[in-house]
């Protein structure tokens, strides 16, 4: 099956390289598809405003609007101003991850020991992608993990478990006002939020130009 029908007109395809940044603008009214091509890939995910980029992302604007810790379809994300950004229209993922945060070199040390922190980490590849737009550490914000599973137990426990994501499996965003998406193609190995391979990311976007 075409992996892009119904999106209608296909504005940009591009392949993310495993461990790789990636950021592109999306108009509003365009729907932005992440695709997980080998299954159980973590794409680390922030936005941001064009008009005025002090408005992006925020997980716990998000949290609290829909009482739910969980992304799902039907989830709205919203902003730090508190605007509506991108609805997620579909995914046949049960729920994403946006309390998990972005692994860096600091926590890989603490988690893991110190002969991790040379391993290239989520907070170096949003780095790199916010350079080209002006952004730099000030401007990281708490970010979603599409594809990665961080269950909250009863008693309040998180965890970074096995994923629930397989390959093809997808999510869909559509804009609900003009932003930049910034993504980490999560290079981690210590934990499965990779499945200890990091693969790549397909990232479409669609609708008028
Ligand atoms: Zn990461």
């Amino acid at each position: 099956m075409n992996a892009l029908a119904g999106l209608g007109v296909i504005i940009l395809d591009e392949i993310v390289p495993p461990r790789a940044p990636w950021s592109h603008r999306v108009r509003k009214g365009q729907t932005l598809r992440i695709i997980d091509l080998e299954g159980n890939q973590s794409a680390d995910f922030l936005m941001y405003a064009t008009a005025d980029d002090t408005e992006r992302y925020s997980a716990q604007d998000t949290i609290a609007a829909q009482r739910n810790v969980y992304l799902r379809e039907g989830s709205m994300l919203y902003s730090n101003e508190g605007n509506p950004m991108a609805l997620i229209t579909g995914t046949d993922v049960a729920y994403h991850d946006t309390i998990g945060g972005a692994c860096s070199c600091e926590s890989n040390t603490l988690r893991y020991g110190f002969h991790t922190h040379s391993h290239h980490a989520c907070v170096e590849n949003f780095l790199t992608a916010n350079l080209r737009h002006g952004r730099g550490k000030r401007d990281m914000v708490s970010n979603i993990n599409w594809f990665m599973n961080v269950p909250v137990e009863a008693d309040g426990t998180l965890g970074i478990v096995d994923g629930i994501s397989a390959p093809g499996l997808h999510v869909d965003l559509l804009a609900q006002m003009e932003l930049t998406a910034v993504v980490s193609n999560c290079p981690q190995i210590n934990n499965p939020c990779n499945a200890f391979n990091p693969t790549a990311l397909r990232m479409v976007i669609a609708g008028q130009m």
